[in-house]
């Protein structure tokens, strides 16, 4: 079965991988050649445009950046609408608002295009472990006919409502991963201020209640000061957006959402867009006079 997949970066490029290992022939396309080659040395076809991606692929599958980019993707002048894929579903497995995701499945609707939402969490390790946990909002069939490909990405895949409600469900776990790697943030640099061994203590926290994805998977980086791979802080500060443009809209007040967004943009200031995630701790380094480490 041929499989469209347009956006090859970070989480593309993995999952494109996964695809051709479970498979399925990928026509793969970016606008940056340099990843369409990539993901051609992992197995699939490299194919020039949004049109190539989808000439005879059942489904077409999206992983880009934000909002405006899935729009241009699936709406735009050469757009997936103008070239639907043969079982016309498109599955968007990107990080995007959940107003806009509703908006494009109605306009592709009326068109006969089946659309769901399907992001993922898991980060690059995830993705190349093909062990992601998706979340899908749409149609059941629509869901039903992706989940043997989303299968080959991901290990707990659910289907959590209507056209939306995946990102709905990914935004709220953003909300939560900011906060959490925060407190992570805080308990560090207060365990640091004390002279207590930040390895032994990470261990021990793990065995407890205070264990979390962010305090094991992140926390090594953050202790040794290593901000360079991993889910950007550019990216996360695009999903914070997403995440108070949802809750204004809906008249949620969270408190702890302004003060996380507030130190990722410190921490964006100071030159760490491009960096991890983890190089929040870089600005509890500068609030604790800890900036030449
Ligand atoms: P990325 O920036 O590394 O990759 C996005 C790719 O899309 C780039 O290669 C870019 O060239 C390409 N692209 C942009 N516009 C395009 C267009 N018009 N046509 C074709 N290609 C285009 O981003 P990523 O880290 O792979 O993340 C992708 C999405 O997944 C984002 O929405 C992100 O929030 C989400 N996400 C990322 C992670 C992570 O850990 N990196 C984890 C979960 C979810």
């Amino acid at each position: 079965m041929v499989v469209g997949f347009v956006g090859l970066g970070t989480m593309g490029r993995e999952m494109t991988r996964n695809l051709v290992k479970a498979g399925y022939v990928v026509q793969a396309y970016d606008v940056v050649p340099a990843c369409v080659h990539e993901a051609a040395a992992g197995g699939a076809k490299a194919v020039a445009s949004v049109a190539e991606a989808a000439s005879g692929a059942r489904i077409v599958i999206t992983m880009l950046p934000d909002t405006p980019d899935v729009q241009a993707v699936v709406l735009g002048e050469a757009g997936l609408h103008r070239h639907p894929p043969a079982g016309r579903l498109i599955v968007d497995m990107s990080t995007i608002a959940p107003q806009a995701v509703r908006a494009m499945a109605a306009a592709l609707k009326a068109d006969g295009i089946d659309f769901i939402d399907a992001p993922v969490s898991g980060g690059p390790q995830g993705a190349k472990a093909a062990t992601l946990t998706i979340m899908a909002g749409g149609e059941a069939d629509a869901f039903a006919r992706a989940r043997p490909v989303l299968s080959a990405m991901g290990t707990t895949i659910n289907h959590v409502g209507s056209s939306g409600a995946g990102q709905t469900v990914k935004l709220c776990n953003q909300l939560m991963v900011g906060i959490n790697l925060q407190s992570v943030c805080e308990a560090l640099a207060l365990g640091r201020a004390s002279g207590v061994d930040l390895t032994q203590m990470r261990d021990v926290l793990l065995g407890g209640s205070a264990a979390s994805w962010m305090l094991d998977r992140l926390g090594p980086a953050m202790i040794n000061g290593d901000a360079s791979a991993g889910f950007r802080i550019d990216l996360q500060l695009k999903d914070l957006r997403l995440v108070q443009e949802l809750a204004t809209a809906l008249a949620v007040p969270l408190p702890g959402l302004a003060l996380v967004s507030t130190q990722y943009l410190e921490a964006k200031a100071h030159g760490e867009g491009g960096n991890g995630n983890q190089a929040l701790f870089k600005v509890y380094d500068r609030m604790t006079n800890q900036s030449a480490r």
